[in-house]
Protein backbone atom coordinates (compact mmCIF):
# COMPACT_ATOMS: atom_id res chain seq x y z
CA UNK A 1 0.00 0.00 0.00
CA UNK A 2 1.31 3.48 -0.72
CA UNK A 3 0.69 5.48 2.29
CA UNK A 4 1.41 9.19 2.86
CA UNK A 5 3.12 10.29 6.48
CA UNK A 6 3.56 13.57 8.01
CA UNK A 7 7.74 14.02 7.82
CA UNK A 8 8.03 14.26 11.60
CA UNK A 9 6.24 11.05 12.49
CA UNK A 10 9.24 9.95 10.96
CA UNK A 11 12.19 11.98 12.71
CA UNK A 12 12.27 14.76 10.41
CA UNK A 13 13.31 18.02 12.11
CA UNK A 14 10.31 20.02 10.39
CA UNK A 15 8.41 21.15 13.39
CA UNK A 16 7.42 24.76 13.94
CA UNK A 17 9.91 24.74 16.77
CA UNK A 18 13.22 22.73 14.78
CA UNK A 19 11.92 19.67 16.67
CA UNK A 20 10.31 15.94 15.01
CA UNK A 21 8.29 13.49 16.94
CA UNK A 22 9.74 10.12 15.62
CA UNK A 23 7.20 7.90 16.67
CA UNK A 24 8.21 4.06 16.56
CA UNK A 25 4.87 2.39 15.85
CA UNK A 26 4.74 4.48 12.34
CA UNK A 27 8.11 4.15 11.46
CA UNK A 28 7.43 -0.03 12.30
CA UNK A 29 3.79 -0.33 10.06
CA UNK A 30 5.54 1.42 7.36
CA UNK A 31 8.31 -0.86 6.99
CA UNK A 32 6.48 -2.77 4.58
CA UNK A 33 4.78 0.03 2.36
CA UNK A 34 5.90 2.71 -0.18
CA UNK A 35 5.94 5.57 1.96
CA UNK A 36 5.82 9.58 1.21
CA UNK A 37 6.63 11.39 3.84
CA UNK A 38 5.21 15.19 3.73
CA UNK A 39 4.85 18.37 5.61
CA UNK A 40 1.98 20.74 4.79
CA UNK A 41 3.68 23.72 6.63
CA UNK A 42 7.24 23.21 4.85
CA UNK A 43 5.58 22.93 1.35
CA UNK A 44 3.80 25.95 2.56
CA UNK A 45 6.79 27.69 3.48
CA UNK A 46 7.34 28.63 6.58
CA UNK A 47 10.26 28.44 7.72
CA UNK A 48 11.80 26.40 10.64
CA UNK A 49 11.43 27.42 13.33
CA UNK A 50 8.52 29.58 13.32
CA UNK A 51 6.17 30.59 16.17
CA UNK A 52 3.18 28.12 16.87
CA UNK A 53 -0.07 28.25 14.89
CA UNK A 54 -3.70 27.64 15.80
CA UNK A 55 -6.53 27.56 13.64
CA UNK A 56 -8.79 30.39 15.03
CA UNK A 57 -11.57 30.12 12.87
CA UNK A 58 -13.19 26.97 10.36
CA UNK A 59 -15.29 28.71 8.68
CA UNK A 60 -14.42 31.44 6.80
CA UNK A 61 -10.50 29.54 7.45
CA UNK A 62 -8.62 31.83 9.80
CA UNK A 63 -5.01 30.74 11.07
CA UNK A 64 -2.81 32.88 13.14
CA UNK A 65 0.73 32.33 14.85
CA UNK A 66 1.46 33.18 18.66
CA UNK A 67 2.20 36.90 18.13
CA UNK A 68 -1.20 37.41 16.46
CA UNK A 69 -0.04 37.33 12.56
CA UNK A 70 -2.10 35.69 10.43
CA UNK A 71 -0.95 32.67 8.61
CA UNK A 72 -3.81 31.24 6.63
CA UNK A 73 -2.14 32.08 3.27
CA UNK A 74 0.77 29.25 3.93
CA UNK A 75 -1.57 26.65 5.52
CA UNK A 76 -3.87 26.74 2.28
CA UNK A 77 -0.68 26.69 0.21
CA UNK A 78 0.69 23.85 1.93
CA UNK A 79 -2.13 21.53 1.89
CA UNK A 80 -2.78 22.24 -1.47
CA UNK A 81 0.35 21.30 -2.60
CA UNK A 82 0.15 18.11 0.09
CA UNK A 83 -2.88 16.87 -1.96
CA UNK A 84 -1.26 17.01 -4.99
CA UNK A 85 1.86 15.33 -4.34
CA UNK A 86 -0.47 12.77 -2.17
CA UNK A 87 -2.37 12.15 -5.79
CA UNK A 88 0.48 12.19 -7.69
CA UNK A 89 2.05 9.28 -5.59
CA UNK A 90 -1.33 7.21 -5.32
CA UNK A 91 -1.70 7.47 -1.53
CA UNK A 92 -4.39 5.08 -0.18
CA UNK A 93 -4.28 6.57 3.56
CA UNK A 94 -2.78 9.05 5.36
CA UNK A 95 -0.78 8.77 8.58
CA UNK A 96 -0.77 12.30 10.24
CA UNK A 97 0.63 13.62 13.54
CA UNK A 98 -2.17 14.66 16.13
CA UNK A 99 -3.38 17.75 17.15
CA UNK A 100 -1.09 19.71 14.82
CA UNK A 101 -3.41 22.85 13.00
CA UNK A 102 -1.86 21.33 9.63
CA UNK A 103 -1.81 17.59 10.20
CA UNK A 104 -4.51 16.71 12.97
CA UNK A 105 -7.70 14.17 12.42
CA UNK A 106 -10.45 15.22 14.60
CA UNK A 107 -8.68 17.59 17.61
CA UNK A 108 -7.16 20.25 17.42
CA UNK A 109 -6.11 23.37 19.08
CA UNK A 110 -8.66 26.06 19.96
CA UNK A 111 -6.89 28.99 19.51
CA UNK A 112 -6.41 30.50 22.53
CA UNK A 113 -2.64 29.47 22.52
CA UNK A 114 -3.91 27.55 26.16
CA UNK A 115 -3.14 24.16 25.25
CA UNK A 116 -7.20 23.69 24.67
CA UNK A 117 -8.49 20.85 22.79
CA UNK A 118 -11.79 21.27 20.55
CA UNK A 119 -13.29 19.22 17.63
CA UNK A 120 -11.60 19.83 14.65
CA UNK A 121 -9.44 18.82 12.03
CA UNK A 122 -6.09 20.42 10.22
CA UNK A 123 -5.57 22.33 7.34
CA UNK A 124 -4.01 20.12 5.09
CA UNK A 125 -5.78 16.86 6.96
CA UNK A 126 -9.07 18.46 5.93
CA UNK A 127 -8.22 18.66 2.73
CA UNK A 128 -6.92 15.05 2.48
CA UNK A 129 -10.05 13.69 4.15
CA UNK A 130 -12.13 15.56 1.82
CA UNK A 131 -10.45 14.53 -1.02
CA UNK A 132 -11.35 10.86 -0.19
CA UNK A 133 -8.37 9.48 1.36
CA UNK A 134 -8.57 7.88 4.68
CA UNK A 135 -6.67 9.53 7.69
CA UNK A 136 -5.49 8.62 11.21
CA UNK A 137 -3.29 10.03 13.32
CA UNK A 138 -0.59 8.25 15.58
CA UNK A 139 -2.29 7.31 18.28
CA UNK A 140 -4.45 4.72 15.79
CA UNK A 141 -1.38 2.72 14.79
CA UNK A 142 -2.09 -0.07 16.58
CA UNK A 143 -5.17 -0.72 15.15
CA UNK A 144 -3.68 -0.59 11.77
CA UNK A 145 -0.83 -3.14 12.87
CA UNK A 146 -3.58 -5.50 14.28
FE1 LIG B 1 4.56 17.39 11.33
FE2 LIG B 1 2.44 18.11 9.89
FE3 LIG B 1 3.61 19.87 11.53
FE4 LIG B 1 4.85 19.13 9.31
S1 LIG B 1 2.93 20.25 9.41
S2 LIG B 1 5.75 19.28 11.34
S3 LIG B 1 4.23 16.99 9.14
S4 LIG B 1 2.57 17.97 12.14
Amino acid sequence: MRIAVSACLLGHACRYDGGSKPHAGVIEALATHETLPVCPEVEGGLPIPHPACEIIADNPLLVRDAKGEDATDPFVKGAEKTLEAINDFGCELAILKAKSPSCGTGKIYDGSFTGTLRDGWGVAAALIRDAGIPCIDETQIDDLLN
